[in-house]
Order: C-alpha cells, then sequence, then structure tokens
C-alpha cells in the first residue's frame, strides 16, 4: 500500500463509535492491545487530536535518517506559541518521551491516550499549573520494523514491536553526550535548549528480572549532576510520585533495578547505569530532573500501557503541586553553578570514577523464586517459579566520585576542530575566544597510555587514558577556545572537556587526530587546557 492509502486506512480505524460519540483510539487500544501503533498510525492519531482542541500544536523535534519526521506534543492552557511567551509564566514544564527503544512501546501508546483524554477533559486542572510537551515516537526508524520477531521474550503486543536502533543503528539512549544522531541533536536542541522543561522523563521497559510490580522508576544518579537535585528526586519526589502511583491509581511499581543473581535475590537490588550518555542521566548533568521509566517486560502489553499512563498522570499531579518549589529549586542550582564557576575553590572537585553503595533505606520488591533448571541438553538456565516471594533488601544507587580532579575557572581548547565546537554549541554550553593572545599558567594533562577498546561500541573504539596533570605556563593565542565554567550548563562541559570522564569527548574520539605524532614515540599534550584560578580572560563570544 502507498504511504497516503495507508493515512486514509488509518484515518478511519482511528475512530470507533461509543454511544454515538466518535471517540479517537490509538492502534493499541482498536485492536485491543494485540497490536502498536506504526509511524502513520501515530501521525494520524496527533493531526486527529488538534482537530479536537485548540490547547495542541505540533512541532518537529528531528527527521531521522530514514526521512521521517519525530513529533513534539506542546499542550497547554494558553497555548504557548513560543518558548519565551512562558519567561514569566508560573507554570512547569514537563516533557514525556517514548519509544527511544522501538521495541519498547507501551510509553507510545501511554502517552497519546494520556494527550487525548487530558484533551478532552471539560476543565483540566493539570493544564491549570503544567506545560506538556510530549515525544510518543522518539526513534520512528526503528519503530517502522515492527516483527513479531523482535523482543520475543516480552509478553506483547503479540503483532509485534520494533527494534532498538535507529536508522543508523545507533541506540539513541547511548548517544546522550556524543549528539550523534538527528533524533538526539534534535531533542537537546528543539526541546532542552528551546523548552527546558524542568522535569524529562523517558519510558522503556525492563529487561529481564523477575517481579510482580508492573510500573518500576528511578532518577538520574551521576553524582557530577547537582546533588541537590538528585537527594530531592530520591528523598521526595519518586517516593511520593511511586506512593500516589499506588494509593491514587492502584498500580503496584517499585523503583527500577535489576537482581544481580535472580537464585539469590537478597543480595540486592542494583542500578548500574550511571553514565550520562543515557538520557535521564544527561539531563541531570544540566540541572534539571531526569526520570527513568522502565515497565515490566513479562507484564502484559495492556497492563503495561496502563502502568505507564498512571506513571506520567502521578508524574504531572507531583509536578503541579510543587511546580513553584521546583522551579526555584532549578534556579537556585544553576545560580549555585555559575557562582562556583566564577571562583572555584580548592574543594570543588569532579569525579572521574565512581563507586555505588545502598541508599541507607532497604526497598522491598515482590519476587519470584527462582529454580535452576537443566535441559536436555545439559544447558543449565534460571527460570521463574510461581512461588512468590517479598524481600526487602539495599538499594544499590547512591553513586559518588571515588576519584576527582580539580574542578578549574574555564578550560582552554587549543585546537579549532569544528565537530568539537558545533557539539558544544548543540549542547547549549556557552563558547568563547580569547580576544587577544595570553600567557597564562594552566594545568595541562600529559598523557602517559592511550588506549582504543577492542571492540566497537556504538560504532567507536572508545579510548582510556592515563596520564597527569602537569602545571605549565603557557603561550595561548588570540582565537583560542574558552568554555568558563561560571555558566549554568558546566557540569556537562566539564564532562565533556575533562580527559578521563568515561563519556567525554576524550573517549568518544573527538581529539584523536591531535594526540599522537606522526613520527616518534609519545603523545601530544591533550588540547584542553585548565585554567584553575580566576583570572581576568579577555574574551568574544565564538558565533
Ligand atoms: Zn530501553
Amino acid at each position: 500500500m502507498n504511504r497516503l492509502l495507508i493515512f486514509g486506512f488509518a484515518l478511519f480505524m482511528s475512530y470507533n463509535q461509543v454511544c454515538g460519540q466518535v471517540k479517537l483510539q490509538t492502534a493499541a487500544e482498536r485492536s485491543d492491545f494485540k497490536s502498536t501503533s506504526n509511524y502513520s498510525d501515530v501521525m494520524t492519531f496527533i493531526s486527529e487530536l488538534e482537530k479536537t482542541s485548540r490547547y495542541i500544536r505540533t512541532e518537529t523535534i528531528a527527521t531521522s535518517s530514514e526521512g521521517m519526521d519525530v513529533p513534539l506534543l506542546i499542550i497547554g492552557k494558553p497555548l504557548p506559541k513560543s518558548p519565551e511567551q512562558l519567561i514569566n509564566d508560573k507554570r512547569i514544564v514537563v516533557y514525556i518521551q517514548a519509544n527511544i527503544h522501538a521495541g519498547e512501546v507501551e510509553g507510545k501508546e501511554a502517552a497519546l491516550m494520556f494527550a487525548r483524554d487530558l484533551l478532552s477533559e471539560k476543565n483540566p486542572e493539570l493544564l491549570q499549573h503544567v506545560v506538556l510537551l510530549i515525544c510518543p515516537l522518539f526513534n520512528p526508524d526503528g519503530n517502522e520494523k515492527i516483527s513479531p520477531l523482535s523482543r520475543p521474550y516480552q509478553t506483547g503486543p503479540v503483532n509485534g514491536v520494533g527494534v532498538r536502533y535507529n536508522g543508523q543503528y545507533l541506540d539513541l539512549n547511548r548517544d546522550g553526550m556524543k549528539a550523534e544522531s538527528p533524533e538526539v541533536r534534535g531533542v537537546i536542541t528543539r526541546v532542552f535548549n528551546t523548552w527546558d522543561p524542568s522535569v524529562f522523563m523517558d519510558c522503556h521497559t525492563t529487561n529481564g528480572s523477575y517481579h510482580v510490580e508492573p510500573v518500576t522508576f528511578t532518577w538520574m544518579v551521576n553524582p557530577n549532576g547537582s546533588n541537590d537535585l538528585i537527594y530531592f528526586m530520591r528523598n521526595r519526589m519518586i517516593p511520593e510520585m511511586s506512593a500516589t502511583l499506588l494509593n491514587k491509581y492502584k498500580i503496584e511499581n517499585c523503583y527500577y533495578g535489576e537482581f544481580n543473581n535472580m537464585l539469590q535475590p537478597e543480595n540486592g537490588w542494583f542500578y548500574d547505569a550511571s553514565d550520562p550518555r543515557y538520557m535521564s542521566n544527561y539531563y541531570g548533568l544540566r540541572n534539571r530532573l531526569g526520570i527513568l521509566n522502565e515497565n515490566y517486560v513479562y507484564a502484559d502489553f495492556k497492563t503495561r500501557v496502563f502502568g505507564c499512563y498512571y506513571l506520567i498522570r502521578s508524574l504531572l499531579d507531583y509536578a503541579s503541586a510543587n511546580k513553584s518549589e521546583i522551579k526555584k529549586m532549578l534556579q537556585d542550582v544553576d545560580a549555585k553553578t555559575v557562582n562556583r564557576g566564577l571562583n572555584p575553590g580548592l574543594a570543588d572537585s569532579f569525579g572521574i570514577e565512581f563507586k555505588v553503595r545502598p541508599l541507607p533505606e532497604k526497598v522491598t520488591i515482590k519476587t519470584y523464586e527462582a529454580d535452576l533448571v537443566t535441559d536436555a541438553n545439559g544447558r543449565r538456565s534460571i527460570k521463574r517459579s510461581d512461588r512468590q516471594k517479598t524481600v526487602t533488601i539495599p538499594y544499590y544507587i547512591d553513586y559518588y566520585a571515588s576519584r576527582n580532579v580539580k574542578f578549574p575557572f574555564a578550560y582552554l581548547i587549543t585546537v579549532k576542530d569544528q565537530e568539537v565546537l558545533e557539539l558544544l554549541k548543540r549542547h547549549g554550553i556557552r563558547v568563547e575566544e580569547l580576544a587577544l593572545p595570553l600567557k597564562i599558567p594552566v594545568e595541562k594533562f600529559e598523557i602517559s597510555e592511550l588506549k582504543g577498546s577492542a571492540r566497537l561500541n556504538q560504532g567507536h573504539y572508545t579510548n582510556t587514558i592515563k596520564g597527569r596533570f602537569l602545571k605549565d605556563t603557557i603561550d595561548f593565542t588570540a582565537g583560542t577556545i574558552v568554555i568558563r565554567t561560571a555558566q549554568p550548563l558546566a557540569n556537562l562541559a566539564s564532562y565533556l572537556l575533562e580527559p578521563q570522564t568515561n563519556d567525554g569527548l576524550m573517549t568518544w574520539n573527538f581529539f584523536d587526530r591531535y594526540l599522537v605524532p606522526q613520527w616518534g614515540m609519545g603523545y601530544y599534550p591533550y588540547p584542553v587546557y585548565k585554567v584553575i584560578e580566576r583570572i581576568n580572560i579577555k574574551t568574544i563570544p565564538l558565533m
């Protein structure tokens, strides 16, 4: 069928008659949760929804590498024409993103249903407090490859789901820092930099551990983000959302984690993704609130859709009730970040290695006992039993820096690499250049060992580096790139620029050309220098 015919058919099928009233339905609803929406289902649903209400419009986040527009729904009452209209607005901006992994599809259905139901309410209380941004389909390339062979262990939808990767074979939830995909570039520039949502939730499906709760979720964890925000999330916001979801909406839920051994759940509940390549952690580095939602892979599709639906509602309930406090807190954290960069103290540091410890309080997970079984070929595997078992165990999610470097006043970059500059600017980082030549004391990084990984990771032989910082006084030419840390995105800038972080420009090969001389042994100095103490530098913005 050609696209137009598919579009027409989808439009016809998007409605059903309910008591004489026409109700817009998702592909999941009209198939009794046997199918998930394909691209044209989603786009048709959105355009029909736009006809029902003047409080919604659509923007485009990006065009995928296979040529599909990634939609962004903007819902507000009144509907803001641009972010500038929200400058003195009391409402809080919340962004829900779904289908980043296109095999994990319930967020897509739940977000569309939620938008429809919210707009069909006569006088939705939520819209007095929230401007809601929704991307129901972040990875259309992956979504268009719907097949029953994708994620076969997942409990539905029986007619199949898409694949994890986008059209470039990239995992978009590893692309937060290097931003190589149009989708991630688009969400950074057209959602995060443009609308600056206070809260962002990324919707996924879990991969394995057995438990009863259909919904799990957790907060951003990278300790180079603001600890004030991490503590707020883990001590107040996430527990309260969890209670609302259970008590008000009757959805069992727990914080996201995995058992390290299903045979010994007592060992603990582990969250092992602290890097900012993951979108929710990336958002934390930006001094904003990031939530990772993972719905339980073995819960049936309909249960997962409704679980996610009510999680969205619980998030918006919380954001509505606490909008002023959250907005004020984010402003304060930005100001604190800028102030630190104006005059970094001896105690200001930046983590380059992390360890995890459990939270002071244990968590309760309703799990099942598992058995070790041996098949006819002698292969052993772990199988879930029907014997339910509730465990109260340590939650390993409190990441802390086990190795630090000094947090500087500024970074000076001595190579004018357009890709590097574009990436920094794309993230929203303020980039300047020296107006005049300058001779100043700095710390330079002397490399002693540089290794590429043996196996490609997201198309990269990622680097690990060893070396040490040395004090030196260096002549910098006019035009040397300057990144001051007195800016709200300083934590993100440091993560990208420090040589020893696990998710920066060094890791992802951006500086490879500048490190190894053509002849001889050894290395060039790493091309980013640290100005440790406050100093007067004359700079001009880099356009
Ligand atoms: Zn996922």
